[in-house]
């Protein structure tokens, strides 16, 4: 996979795509990730990217013109299947989509700042809108950030058994069960007998009801969900 980001903020995205699972999938191959600073797609001296909403009122815009000459000049080097724009009214992000996102080859995401981008750029240009929450952040990297690190795990080959995703909470509409390591005992908190039975039946009915039984209590709404899907 390929992931093409454009940003007027680059340095944001060090920290997260340099460390972890994020680091090995790129050092195994397994994504490229391309940051783009879009005041190189500028043509004025002073590299401007933003001008005052028309009609007035408070906060600066994106210009068109540079975000639509980033976008061409990728565009024409290669098919994308979605440019994606972060934007808390876009589709709210799941594990669902994170999972499609992951088999996907070509993906070029669009970092907004202050009162958001030209609305003809949406409009003409971004092919999906995704939000990672109902709140307001001041740009797009941090939610960009979290999206991409979200569907780059899920690439095949990224995770090891070890980490392997098919046990995540989302994964099968449940939360995943309660985990713990060593030491047995601390301060007499101790660790469920049946986890150290060593019947692996049992184990596994335990994680199963206990899976079951948070979900009920913390995400009703993933089973509600799944009955409606059977309905
Ligand atoms: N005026 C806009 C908010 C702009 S926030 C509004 O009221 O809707 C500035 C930028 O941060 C946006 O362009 C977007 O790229 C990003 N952003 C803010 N909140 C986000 C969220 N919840 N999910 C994804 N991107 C978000």
């Amino acid at each position: 996979m390929r992931i093409d980001i454009i940003t007027i903020f680059p340095e944001m995205f060090e920290g997260p795509f340099s460390e972890s699972i994020i680091k090995r999938a790129q050092n195994k191959g397994l994504v490229e990730i391309h940051l783009h600073q879009l005041r190189d797609y500028t043509t004025d001296k002073h590299r401007k990217t933003d001008d005052y909403a028309f009609s007035g009122g408070a906060g600066m815009v994106m210009m068109i013109e540079p975000i639509a000459r980033c976008i061409d000049a990728l565009t024409a080097e290669r098919k994308y299947d979605e440019l994606i724009y972060m934007s808390p009214d876009g589709d709210l992000f799941d594990q669902k989509m994170a999972n499609s996102y992951s088999l996907k080859g070509n993906l070029m995401i669009l970092c907004g700042h202050y009162k958001g981008i030209d609305e003809r750029i949406r409009e003409h240009l971004i092919t999906k809108e995704i939000s990672i929450g109902n709140y307001v952040l001041s740009g797009g990297e941090l939610a960009a950030a979290v999206f991409v690190d979200s569907v780059v795990r899920l690439i095949p080959g990224v995770l090891g058994d070890e980490t392997s995703a098919l046990s995540d909470s989302f994964q099968n509409d449940l939360i995943s069960p309660p985990v713990y390591t060593r030491p047995r005992a601390f301060r007499g908190w101790e660790v469920p007998d049946i986890l150290l039975s060593g019947n692996e039946k049992l184990i596994n009915d335990w994680k199963l009801e206990q899976s079951l039984k948070r979900t009920a209590e913390r995400k009703p709404g993933l089973l509600k969900e799944d009955n409606d899907r059977k309905d």
